[in-house]
């Protein structure tokens, strides 16, 4: 049977990512394979995202110019998936009339089952946006899933949330939380290990409430069953809720060595004030002690975190405090937003708005802030030594090509920072071999680098010639100086 092309634009979050990956499998037995263009394609799935007002409009703008290719070829089909679609359901085939089908964020399991039905009626118009409707997904793996790299993986844990922070939408667009069994999980990523995967990220909202509705074991035990899985040798997660992570999750860093160096625990507001109005229900103090338990355990663990800046009633005093906790948590890097209002989410409503023009300062001064205290944090790796799995050419090395001498590559320390390093090149491999001309495929190896140099987003470091941790079981202990 002729294959079929099928595009899909992931907008927003990890969760998305994992989902376009799972579309992509259940739409395999169909015939679709997966394009990089949408000029050609059969199918094409927008899969949205609606965190912020920038999101929702790159979604639009996308759609909106599908149409003039829905015109030339009538019978491409067109998708609107994820949290725009769950928010706006029939307000978007108002909007693009020639859009097929929206399904929200729980829909993803009807793909086929919705391009089945258009098949057979091609004047249909579907909308699946029923939060109830379907049970969890089964841990059959997707082939292709989203995932950072090739040799790391998402594997979404749990969805929806219960947290009901002022400012988000997610528990109106992605429910209320539900979690996977350990057994699904476990299953999916030994699939991904034999097919040379060695790092998983697991996702969902507030990792941290993993199973306690459904009675299944807590998130530390899930993380140590997940070590247990041979070949696979980095566990991350994301996100983390600073009010959940409890001692047994900090004290599961000093347990499990697979268990990356790494934290993103997002803070938002450094405002006591703020804090309480966004409903996060943890103080500035709360924080820092809960920062000071996690480095007795892992003295150098690196911690990023989230920032919202100019929520609703925000003063300079509160944001000055903001800055003054960045200073004090020394994370290695942080994302920043300017507060926008949300439709549903209760802030949108609160009084005492910060105007654009503050919003946009105060981003400014937060970013120049952290760029100094990101510079001093990457500066202090000069010299040590770090476990680096390779996950493929440096962008550099994509535009400069090979030359024949050595080969840029780049990959992770365990606190996830990024490592740009030269190794021997290979005459045998060219840049156009699957792994971008990296010789004796060390992808996904684990190699040692010592660091001799601080850039702003990133490390460069010399390659310890002769040593090799494997595919990197065993390398919790390597990055001493
Ligand atoms: S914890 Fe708060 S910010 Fe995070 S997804 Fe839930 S409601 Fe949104």
């Amino acid at each position: 049977m002729k294959h079929k092309k099928v595009y899909i634009n992931t907008i927003g979050c990890q969760m998305n990512v994992y989902d376009s990956g799972r579309m992509v499998k259940l739409l395999s037995p169909m015939n679709y394979v997966p394009v990089d263009s949408f000029y050609n394609a059969d199918l094409i799935i927008v899969n949205t995202c609606t965190i912020r007002e920038k999101a929702v409009q790159k979604a639009h703008s996308f759609i909106g110019r599908l149409s003039g290719l829905k015109k030339k070829r009538p019978g491409l089909i067109i998708a609107v998936a994820g949290c725009v679609a769950q928010q706006q359901g029939d307000l978007i085939m108002a909007r693009f009339p020639y859009v097929d089908i929206v399904m929200g964020t729980r829909a993803v399991e009807h793909i086929c089952a919705h391009i089945g039905a258009l098949n057979a009626d091609r004047s249909r118009k579907i909308v699946d946006i029923d939060l109830e409707s379907i049970g969890f997904i089964t841990g059959e793996a997707p082939e292709i899933s989203g995932g950072i790299s090739g040799v790391s993986r998402y594997v979404t844990i749990m969805r929806g949330c219960d947290n009901f922070c002022t400012y988000c939408v997610v528990p109106y667009v992605r429910g209320r939380e539900e979690s996977r069994t350990p057994e699904d999980i476990i299953k999916e990523i030994t699939s991904y290990v034999k097919t040379g995967v060695c790092e998983v990220t697991l996702l969902g909202q507030n990792v941290n409430s993993y199973g306690k509705k459904e009675g299944l074991c807590s998130f530390p035990h899930l993380l140590e069953r997940v070590a247990g899985i041979s070949g696979l040798s980095r566990i991350r997660f994301v996100t983390s809720h600073p009010k959940d992570l409890s001692d047994d999750l900090i004290n599961a860093f000093g347990r499990i060595d697979k268990l990356c160096n790494h934290i993103h625990l997002p803070v938002q507001s450094g405002s006591d004030r703020i804090l309480s109005g966004m409903h996060r229900r943890y103080t500035r103090d709360d924080y820092m002690k809960k920062l000071d338990k996690l480095r007795n355990v892992r003295p150098d663990v690196a911690v990023t975190t989230d920032i919202i800046v100019g929520f609703p009633g925000e003063t300079d005093d509160d944001f000055r405090q903001t800055l003054d906790l960045i200073d004090r948590a020394g994370f290695d890097t942080l994302f920043a937003f300017a507060y926008s209002d949300r439709p549903e989410a209760p802030a949108s409503e609160y009084p005492e708005k910060v105007d654009d023009k503050t919003k946009s300062k105060r981003l400014g001064e937060l970013f120049s802030c952290q760029k100094e205290i990101t510079r001093k944090v990457y500066s202090r790796q000069t010299g040590k030594i770090f476990p680096v799995l390779v996950e493929g050419i440096s962008k550099k090395e994509v535009h400069n090509l090979n030359n024949g001498k050595t080969v840029q590559i780049t990959g992770r320390t365990p606190e996830n920072r990024i490592v740009n390093f030269d190794v021997p090149g290979d005459s045998e491999h060219n840049v156009h071999n699957r792994h971008g001309g990296i010789p004796g495929d060390l992808v996904g190896k684990t190699l040692l680098v010592r660091i001799t140099k601080a850039c702003s987003n990133s490390l460069s470091g010399e390659l310890l010639t002769g040593v090799s941790l494997g595919d990197g079981e065993n390398e919790g202990e390597a990055h001493a100086a």
